[in-house]
């Protein structure tokens, strides 16, 4: 075999699908002591799929309708999971705006219509009533009046667990999840996979001050701090960490641009192959 000193760090972290912008992230990599990670499509599959249909004095199939007719103007892995539930004509949507974190507001056949989330229904001033269903949640409001709501459920990835185990291993046992999901799924789902911490409910620009806060922690003790992200939503994110993954599998364009590290394929555990190679390398040089 050829030692690895022979094509240094970034060539042996190639090899396993580990993509190092410059060796100074991969050095950067010896000093991380917090891990942070994004929920949908980096620890999860990023992929939904209905699992309640709640509607309120309209019908499951009218909810359904308005909600996938909506969402047809989204990319994001909760507008497919509605999209394939629903069999059915759709609706003309005139205008649909997104936004992050939030979900969309359109104007459907003259009515203004939110699909989105509590924080999305609550900013509008819509009386609703919140579910507690273990699921990630989007409510139906049109004309200011409240339609019900469909609840989506996404699983972990099966390399999650391992992801999380391996930077334990290692002695990094501050792994926490930023997401903008709600409280009882990342908690739930943290639990499952024994994270050091979670933060929920949050929006792009709340997870930039998470990481800020978590780096002011790190940097009083020379240690760093990484981001793992799948793209969507979070570009400043991984531009705010010492050192950012994209996970390239899902991930944007963008988030591929302002990522340190791309890790090809959907493998989180990457991230402490990354970890192994940079010791190695750094054992070799000194
Ligand atoms: P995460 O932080 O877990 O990667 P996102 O930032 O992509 O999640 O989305 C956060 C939350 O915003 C979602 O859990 C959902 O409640 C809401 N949301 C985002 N996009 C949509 C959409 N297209 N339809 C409905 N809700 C959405
Ligand atoms: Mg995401």
């Amino acid at each position: 075999s050829v030692p690895l000193s022979f094509f240094g760090g970034i060539g042996a972290a190639s090899k396993q699908g580990i993509l190092v912008k410059g060796s100074n992230y991969l050095e950067a990599l010896n000093d991380v002591d917090t891990v942070a990670f994004d929920k949908t499509g980096t620890l999860t599959k990023g992929q939904f799929s209905v699992v309640q249909v709640n509607p309120v004095n309209v019908s499951k199939q009218k909810l359904l309708q308005m909600a996938a007719s909506v969402e047809k103007n989204s990319t994001h892995p909760i507008a497919k999971s509605i999209l394939q539930a629903y069999e059915g004509e759709l609706l003309t949507v005139i205008k649909a705006d997104e936004k992050a974190g939030h979900g969309l507001v359109a104007q459907v056949n003259g009515q203004s219509v939110i699909v989105g989330n509590a924080k999305a229904l609550k900013q509008n001033n819509i009386t609703f009533t919140e579910t507690d269903a273990v699921g990630t949640v989007v409510y139906v409001a049109v004309d200011n009046q409240f339609w019900g709501d469909i609840v989506i459920a996404d699983v972990p990835k099966s390399d999650a667990q391992k992801a999380i185990q391996l930077l334990n291993n290692r002695g990094i046992h501050k792994n926490v999840m930023l997401t903008g999901d709600n409280q009882i799924v990342g908690q739930t789902m943290a639990q499952k996979l024994k994270m050091s911490a979670v933060y929920t409910n949050l929006l792009p620009e709340n997870k930039v001050e998470i990481i800020n806060d978590l780096l002011k922690v790190s940097h009083k003790n020379n240690k760093k701090v990484a981001f793992v992200g799948d793209g969507i939503n979070d570009t400043p994110v991984l531009a705010t960490a010492d050192v950012g993954f994209a996970m390239g599998g899902l991930g944007s364009d963008a988030a591929v641009e302002a990522a340190d590290i791309v890790i090809m394929g959907d493998e989180p555990s990457k991230v402490s192959e990354a970890m192994k190679i940079a010791k190695k390398t750094r054992r070799i040089v000194v």
